[in-house]
Formats: C-alpha cells, sequence, structure tokens
C-alpha cells in the first residue's frame, strides 16, 4: 500500500485548503471525494449556460474577511449583493403585511425599528439567558414586555423565526439562546456571477484527488492510519476528516478504535440544520426593479418569505427563495411540482395573477444527500461554542478534523471552512502559514500555466 504523509477525506473547501497548503510545503497528500465533483456544499450547475448555485452563494462580509482577499487575488468576479444574510433593512426591501398587502414607506420604516428594537433587547436577554435557555425562549421574553399590539409581536416573531430558519437551518426553539452570538455582518456581501464552486476548484488544480471514493473507515494506530474505502485502502502518517456533521453523526464512517468523547460529544451535542434552496425563473419581472428582496410578514409569510432577486447572475427574471428548518425538511419529501405550487400560492398572495408560470426551476435536497446529511451545523440547545473548535481534534496526534462545524468563530460558512483547513495544515506542519502566501502561490502558479 502506498503511503501518503497526509490523506485528507472530503473535497469541499475545508478540504481543499489543507491539501494544496500541505502538498505546497512538499507534502504527499491525497485527497479522497464520494462525488463525482470537488467543492462539497459549493456546487454549482452550469447546466443552463449560466450559474446557479445550489449550496453556499454568499461572502456575508467582505470587511477584514481573509476569504475576500483570496477570492481578490485569483480575481474571481463578483457582484454586491448585501442583504444576504437575514436583515430587516439595510438595503431596499420591498415589504408586505400579513395581509399580503404592499407595506408604505411609514410602515416599513415602523417595521425596521420594531426588529431593531428587539434586537437590542435581545442582546441583554441572551446576555441574562441561563443554560439549556433555547432562543425562543429568550425571544418571547423580549416580545413579553415590548407593550406592542399582537399583530407587531407577530411579525417580529415571524422575523425572529425565519431568521433562525435561514442562518441555522434550525427550528427556533432547538436552537441555543447564543446560537446566533457570531452572526454579525461587517461591510458588503458578495455573490459570485461565475459560481462560488470555482473557488475550491481553483484551489484543488494539480493536487491528487480521487473523486468517486467513499471513505467507509478510519483506522488509526501509533504507525498511522489506514483510511478504507469501496476502492480500496490508503495509508498516510496523518489523516483530516472534512466529512460534513451530518456525516460524522450518522456514522457512516467508522473510526477504529472509537472516537474518543473531547470529539465524539461535539458531534453528538451540535445540531446539524437544513437549508434548501428554490430558484424560479419567470417569463418576465412583476417586482420592483430596485428591490434586493421581496419580504412578507406575519401570517402572509409564515412558510415562503422573503425573495431573493437574483436576476442579475443569468440575465433573467429570477428569485431565490428558501425552506429551511421543519418547513426545509417538510418539502423535501414533497414533488417539485407541489413545491412550486405551494411557493407560488404565497407569491400571489402579494402580486396577483400578475404571478406567472415560471420557465424553469431549481429545488436542492440537502438533508436527503448521503454527502452531507444537512446543510449546515448551528448550536443546538444543549451544546456550546467550544464544541465547534473541540471537534477539530486533533485525536492520539494523527487524526484531525476540518470543516464549517469545527469553526466556532463563524460556523456554518465558507470562511469557517476554509480557516479550519488552514488550521488543520498548520498544526500538522507544525508552523504557521500565511493566507497571503497561500493565494499567493495559486495565482502564480496558474499564471505559470497559461505562460
Ligand atoms: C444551500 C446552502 C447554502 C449556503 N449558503 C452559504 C452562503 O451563502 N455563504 C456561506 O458562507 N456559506 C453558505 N453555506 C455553507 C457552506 O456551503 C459550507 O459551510 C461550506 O461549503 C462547507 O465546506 P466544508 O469543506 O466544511 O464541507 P463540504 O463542502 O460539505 O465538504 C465535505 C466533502 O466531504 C465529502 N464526503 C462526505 N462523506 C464522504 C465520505 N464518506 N467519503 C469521502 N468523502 C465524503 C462530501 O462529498 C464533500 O465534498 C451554504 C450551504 C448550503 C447547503
Amino acid at each position: 500500500m502506498t503511503a501518503f504523509d497526509t490523506i485528507i477525506i472530503g473535497a469541499g473547501m475545508s478540504g481543499v485548503t489543507s491539501a494544496r497548503m500541505l502538498a505546497d510545503a512538499g507534502r504527499r497528500v491525497l485527497l479522497l471525494e464520494a462525488r463525482d465533483r470537488i467543492g462539497g456544499r459549493m456546487h454549482t450547475d452550469r447546466s443552463a449556460g449560466f450559474a446557479v448555485d445550489l449550496g453556499a452563494s454568499w461572502i456575508h462580509g467582505i470587511t477584514d474577511s481573509p476569504l475576500w482577499d483570496l477570492v481578490r487575488t485569483l480575481g474571481i468576479p463578483t457582484i454586491e449583493f448585501t442583504v444576504g444574510s437575514f436583515q430587516a433593512g439595510g438595503r431596499p426591501i420591498e415589504n408586505f403585511d400579513g395581509d399580503g398587502d404592499p407595506m408604505d414607506a411609514e410602515a416599513t420604516e415602523r417595521w425596521v425599528a420594531d426588529v431593531a428594537w428587539a434586537d437590542l433587547a435581545l442582546a441583554d436577554e441572551i446576555a441574562r439567558s441561563a443554560p439549556g435557555d433555547t432562543y425562543l425562549d429568550v425571544t418571547e421574553r423580549v416580545l413579553d414586555r415590548s407593550g406592542w399590539t399582537p399583530e407587531r409581536i407577530d411579525e417580529v416573531r415571524e422575523f425572529f423565526r425565519h431568521r433562525v430558519e435561514e442562518q441555522c437551518g434550525a427550528w427556533i426553539g432547538d436552537l441555543d439562546a447564543h446560537g446566533l452570538d457570531e452572526d454579525a455582518i461587517e461591510g458588503d456581501e458578495v455573490i459570485f456571477p461565475r459560481g462560488y464552486d470555482e473557488l475550491p476548484q481553483r484551489i484543488a488544480r494539480g493536487l491528487d484527488v480521487r473523486l468517486d471514493h467513499v471513505v467507509t473507515r478510519v483506522s488509526r494506530s501509533r504507525d498511522g492510519v489506514v483510511v478504507s474505502t469501496d476502492r480500496g485502502d490508503f495509508a498516510a502518517s496523518h489523516v483530516v476528516v472534512t466529512v460534513p456533521l451530518g456525516v460524522l453523526k450518522t456514522g457512516a464512517i467508522e473510526f477504529e478504535p472509537a472516537l474518543p468523547e473531547q470529539v465524539a460529544g461535539p458531534i453528538a451535542r451540535l445540531g446539524m440544520g437544513v437549508f434548501n434552496k428554490l430558484f424560479l425563473q419567470f417569463p418576465a419581472r412583476f417586482w420592483s426593479e430596485d428591490s434586493y428582496v421581496l419580504r412578507a410578514l406575519g401570517e402572509a409569510g409564515e412558510h415562503w418569505h422573503s425573495w431573493y432577486d437574483v436576476s442579475a447572475v443569468s440575465g433573467r427574471p429570477t428569485l431565490l427563495t428558501f425552506a429551511a428548518g421543519p418547513f426545509g425538511r417538510y418539502q423535501q419529501g414533497r414533488s417539485d411540482d407541489a413545491v412550486i405550487d405551494d411557493a407560488l400560492a404565497s407569491l400571489r398572495a402579494m402580486y396577483g395573477e400578475r404571478v406567472g408560470r415560471p420557465v424553469a426551476h431549481w429545488i436542492t435536497h440537502w438533508g436527503d444527500d448521503p454527502f452531507s446529511f444537512g446543510s449546515y451545523s448551528h448550536l443546538a440547545v444543549g451544546s456550546s461554542h467550544r464544541d465547534h473548535d473541540a471537534l477539530a481534534g486533533p485525536v492520539d496526534g494523527v487524526l484531525h478534523f476540518a470543516g464549517e462545524a469545527t469553526w466556532g468563530d463563524e460556523p456554518a460558512t465558507v470562511g469557517a471552512a476554509l480557516y479550519s483547513g488552514h488550521r488543520a495544515a498548520e498544526r500538522i506542519l507544525n508552523r504557521p502559514i500565511a493566507m497571503s502566501d497561500f493565494a499567493g502561490r495559486i495565482a502564480a502558479r496558474e499564471q505559470t500555466d497559461t505562460d
């Protein structure tokens, strides 16, 4: 059996980052990937002649972001699209009230102010919360003391519920009170007109990547690690496991000996949420040119509530909406037609019969995906921020974990995947690696290849 220095399991953003850094340091690296493609939860469908990002789309805040610096060094084009994260104001949002009627400027201003007040009060409530308190507990306490009418309370309550669903893919009552502590957005947000998976693909260029290799077992001893796949065994001194938390939770990969509590505990405690996308392309635009987002509040937006105008990517009128948390799991079990009809009924509650039949659609099923079993991790009640970083290991000095779920600062993001992959490579090399050197080497190699 050929022995490698390091085997990386999973060729998503964290895996390709670790692999590239280690290969650049002269290590013999093997990347084993179950799918027939690189990128994992960064997945762009280009079959229609333009990019549709079925996984990650946004950099949520480009200020002081090493991820943004990497994107710029590689010259990857982006489009500014702030309010990609769940915000009440910030950029033009077309709001509709609980009856599905458009809200005027005054009502909108009051609504944005209500959310701002509630968020401020929420910060205090979270700081005072007791272990075991859920995000539902703390938001209800804030709403209880708001003194608002039931309608105003309902609108803000729905907003909190939907924010948790979108940011965490979870039901608000399952999220720890501290589950959105790391949710700050610094600076503008951007999306990728050529598709976000260009980034991991370019990082991986030239690496030894074996696609269609499903890892089933990882056995470690003092001499190193043996990784078993459906296509044979591979040995190395170190292994970096980057498969999603959802896969670790199912036990689809057997660890021998069993993982210690230091890693097994966080795997059990942290939550894996479901966040699915529905893109609908229409024959003509029926919403305002100037809006980034259409949002239904209160009853009108109980299920399908936020519609993001992503027409700039394809040049065709396209709305993106999400089904997340329990609603997302429920929609996964339905036919495409049923999902589309349901979503169209919500749009028609706001825009009436102007809403035409979509000419194309894309629907994701991340919760059922056998190589993901969910969309991203969150702080389920009973877990703590420390669980994310504890999950990284290492175990017995040879087994490392990376991936969004292992990065406590901003889990559930591409940035978390990048930084956790970086950390694993530094731990294996036992020295720091400058992010700027990493980016510069990729750009220089590409330049040499084109000369
Ligand atoms: C719908 C959706 C929207 C999102 N939107 C955003 C966004 O806008 N901005 C943002 O920053 N983040 C977003 N995210 C989160 C972001 O995509 C992830 O945090 C990030 O891509 C995770 O990278 P990773 O390397 O940790 O995991 P992954 O990309 O999942 O990589 C893990 C790899 O392991 C492979 N694997 C699994 N099991 C096995 C096995 N048994 N053997 C071998 N290989 C295996 C998988 O196929 C995969 O390629 C979104 C995610 C989803 C699902």
